[in-house]
């Protein structure tokens, strides 16, 4: 923070800049820069997208980013340590990628199970996302590296994201989607907020002059700038009034010829655009983007949850975030070291062990019948390790938020260098899921002209002269306007090429398939084998996550290298990141694949099947359209488990999947997208070297018609929030239906008993918080953790009004036979209501009950609470 006299100087350098100077710095220079500005000190500030890894500035295989376990994961932890120091590490990684700002967390809520971005929020419920995304922004910004938390607001869907108008009560938005959003920039001073794209009741976020301007900035205290999602600013003169600071991407939007020439016109005041670059100067300051001024030592980083208003009352449970020193944060690195951005080699940091630790920890065991898990190497024999994902499992979401990792471990893998030397493990994937043809694997490709493991890209000009070439590791590429020689891009007429020598593993036809938005040519030893032109999808997004595929059959000799040419002309109308993947696969025989699976499992001692989403099922940009797994998955847990008794089925979906299955198997362990860890932590759990750790963060509906809403799609071009407060767990209390599995649901390897719950005091005043203790005994035959779950029951239950919610958490870990008692403490919000009329809260007099226990449908203890 600058001192009184700094502000009133830095204000004036401001004032007197021209208008032009000024504007220029509220639009970004590129997809991720803005533009520095010498004279006020500020340079370029650098953003990336996270939450569930830290892309830097390209998506490329050679400067591969951690893959952590994706949100819902780290919401299945209900860990806010484990959360804060995952955070942490990931903001070491951007420093280390020149990186300022991670566009992350993504805080809105699981309004759906079919959204299709599900696996990027936290939870159904506001209290444990708020709670989780309090330790994200606070460890990410411990590291010097600010959050920029998103999509404010009423993004919780994908269908027509861009345009649909959320219509939501103002108390619903109170009371659970601005949760999130007002505990990261109250409690833990969240650098940056992303305005969203839709419209919320009839408004579009980017020009929301009582949500930007009110609420974020007056009501919260927000101190830092408001980012436009990328393209969603759409006006010049609304979108500035209202509050927006910096319209991104850049170099073009709105603002670049609009905003100096509405100032002159006296349409938009000259100190609005002036507190927008004040803005932007403080965020500077805090990321260490400020150079230092005279002979004064540079500025480091510096940020401080305390740099927004602090909250009057409790929004999120437990307060301060864990570990936030009381001081203002200071990182080591100064200005003169800041490192550039996005060097080809920059490693990543997130150390392996904690990827592995937090992927175990996040893992829900859901069923555990006569103790099928966890496995004993020693004695078991035998594992047929089945299912699709088993082979190529989903370790990330689609979208925005992928990254590269250097490594993936498989559970194949992971599990034979596990058993080895003491059980068997037979690999049958069953049947096959991807709608766009896999990629080959790596070791079946080499670069024609430098013979290295791996292809050749060349960027081609119209008339064919070569623009540059590449050596890759990939067949699968994104980029966003950088990378790409000029003449290359959308509406350019230049062309990508890939080729590489593939030699097959098994002889017989093969799928080849090319994908991108454009015109693509397929050959394989000179012979066209697919060709075509896909269309532009709705939603830009979609050329990089589910771009048109032309595929087409070849007959191929096992050992015997084949010419592979994959020619891409992109489109001259489509926008978003451009990417072009190449796929070849042995044409596959399901019918063979799932005899062949159930072979496996009769002849095994346990069957453990890996089913899941593929890789196209959960993504940005698209809502999924069922809950049903991909493919055949189904009858094939069937086959197993009919053949088998001991079948362990491992679900690899970042949300909600039905389980028809679910009563007639041995055990069901939910593995969420776990990120490049995936191998390694499932052989810990499935093997008892690590406990499954986590709980339901998000319902598992028994049949899709439960869900309290599924399907989100707008109508007339609105989407309507008519459940109010009923999303979740709520919806099914007041519909009084059963989930497959509840809310907080979670097992893990040893039982509990709740043995005493005590409350701080039996009398509430209106406005205070609750702080509670409970008394848990271990009571299985291992340690474990046990998450500890208070629920709260509000006197004034009335139409739409949920039967109980989370108030608080927390989590012991405790011996056999041990005790623990853990303090949980729960914000005072969680006893009031949003009065509309009045326009604030209220805390309404009366008894409260207050419940602690395993899940929201597993209460084990309970207490009267009377507010005044
Ligand atoms: C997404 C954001 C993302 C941005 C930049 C948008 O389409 O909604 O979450 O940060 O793109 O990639």
């Amino acid at each position: 923070m600058t001192t009184s006299t700094e502000a009133t100087a830095e204000r004036s350098r401001v004032a007197a800049l021209p208008v032009e100077a000024k504007v220029c710095l509220l639009t970004g220079a590129d997809s991720w820069h803005t533009y520095g500005a010498p004279a006020l000190g500020l340079r370029p500030i650098v953003m990336s997208d996270g939450p569930a890894g830290v892309r830097g500035i390209t998506k490329d295989d050679r400067n591969p980013s951690a893959s952590v376990p994706c949100p819902s994961a780290l919401g299945a932890t209900w860990d806010r340590e484990l959360v804060r120091e995952l955070a942490a590490a990931l903001g070491t990684e951007a420093r280390g990628k020149g990186i300022d700002i991670v566009l992350a967390p993504t805080m809105n809520l699981m309004r759906t199970p079919l959204g299709g971005r599900g696996f990027e929020c936290f939870s159904e419920d506001p209290v444990l996302s708020a709670g989780l995304a309090v330790s994200y922004v606070a460890g990410l910004q411990s590291a010097g590296v600010g959050a920029a938390v998103k999509h404010f607001v009423g993004n919780d869907s994908e269908t027509g994201r861009w345009t649909y108008d959320a219509r939501i009560a103002e108390a619903v938005l109170r009371e659970l989607y601005l949760v999130p959003f007002e505990a990261s920039v109250r409690e833990a001073g969240a650098v940056m907020v992303m305005a969203a794209y839709n419209a919320v009741n009839g408004t579009r976020m980017t020009e929301h002059e009582r949500l930007l301007r009110g609420v974020l900035k007056g009501e919260w205290g927000f101190t830092g700038a408001i980012v436009s999602d990328w393209d969603a600013t759409r006006s010049v003169v609304p979108a500035a009034l209202a509050g927006l600071d910096l319209a991104m991407p850049g170099p073009d939007s709105p603002w670049v010829t609009g905003l100096a020439d509405a100032v002159r016109a006296g349409l938009v005041p000259e100190d609005v655009i002036d507190e927008k670059v004040l803005r932007l100067l403080e965020v500077g300051r805090r990321v260490g983007a400020v150079l230092p001024r005279g002979d004064g030592p540079p500025e480091p980083p510096a940020i401080s949850p305390r740099d927004n208003n602090p909250p009057d009352r409790g929004v999120s449970p437990g307060g301060r975030p864990p570990g936030t020193p009381r001081s203002p944060l200071r990182a080591e690195r100064r200005l003169g070291e800041h490192p550039p951005a996005a060097g080809p080699a920059s490693p990543a940091t997130a150390a392996p062990e904690l990827l592995r630790r937090a992927a175990a920890a996040s893992f829900v065991l859901l069923r555990n019948e006569r103790g099928a898990l966890p496995i004993d190497p020693a004695s078991v024999g035998s594992i047929a390790l089945i299912g699709p994902n088993a082979v190529h499992p989903v370790i990330q979401g689609g979208g925005s938020a992928a990254v590269h990792p250097a490594h993936i471990s498989a559970p194949d893998d992971a599990l034979r260098a596990a058993l080895a030397g003491q059980a068997t493990v037979t690999v049958a994937p069953g049947c096959h899921t991807w709608e766009t043809v896999p990629e080959p694997p790596p070791r079946s490709l080499t670069d024609p002209v430098t013979g290295e493991p791996g292809v050749r890209l060349e960027f081609r000009a119209a008339d064919g002269r070569l623009l540059g070439a590449e050596h890759r590791a990939s067949t699968v590429f994104a980029w966003w306007g950088d990378g790409l020689p000029g003449g290359i891009g959308w509406g350019e007429d230049g062309t990508i090429s890939l080729l590489a020598t593939y030699r097959p593993e098994v002889s017989g036809p093969h799928l080849a398939g090319a994908a991108g938005v454009g015109r693509l040519t397929l050959t394989v030893d000179g012979v066209v084998a697919a060709a075509g032109d896909t269309p532009v999808p709705a939603d830009p997004v979609q050329t990089m996550t589910r771009p048109g595929e032309v595929t087409g059959v070849v007959d191929l000799t096992s050992g015997q290298p084949a010419q592979v040419r994959l020619d891409f002309l992109p489109s001259a109308h489509a926008e978003g990141p451009l990417a072009v993947r190449l796929g070849i696969v042995a044409a596959p025989d399901e019918e063979a694949a799932l005899n062949h699976a159930a072979a496996a499992a009769a002849a095994a001692a346990v069957a453990v099947v890996v089913v899941g989403s593929a890789e196209t099922t959960e993504s940005e940009g698209f809502d999924r359209d069922t809950l049903r797994l991909p493919g055949r998955q189904d009858e094939l847990v069937e086959r197993v488990s009919t053949v088998n008794p001991r079948t362990v089925v491992v679900v690899n979906s970042g949300m909600p999947v039905l389980m028809p299955w679910a009563g007639q198997v041995a055990a069901v362990l939910y593995a969420w997208l776990p990120g490049q860890a995936i191998g390694d932590a499932l052989a810990d759990v499935l093997l008892g070297r690590a406990e499954p750790g986590g709980r339901l963060p998000v319902t598992m509906p028994a049949h899709e018609a439960d869900a309290p809403v599924l399907r989100a799609v707008p109508q007339d071009g609105r989407l309507s929030y008519r459940e109010g407060l009923l999303i979740g767990y709520r919806g099914y209390d007041a519909a009084g239906t059963s989930p497959r599995f509840a809310f907080g649901h979670g097992l893990g390897y040893t039982s509990w008993s709740y043995e005493a719950l005590t409350a701080g005091q039996p009398e509430l005043a209106a406005g205070a918080g609750l702080s509670l203790e409970v008394t848990v005994r271990n009571t299985g035959p291992r340690p474990g953790r046990e998450v500890v779950q208070a629920y709260v029951a509000g006197p004034a239950l009335g139409p739409g009004r949920p039967v109980r919610v989370l108030g608080g958490f927390g989590s012991v870990t405790a011996g056999p036979g041990e005790t623990a008692t853990v303090t949980l403490t729960l914000p005072a919000r969680v006893f009031a209501r949003y009065d509309e009329q009045a326009g604030r809260w209220d805390w309404p007099p009366g008894r409260f009950t207050i419940t602690v226990g395993r899940s929201s449908r597993d209460l084990r203890l309970s207490t009267p609470i009377v507010m005044g």
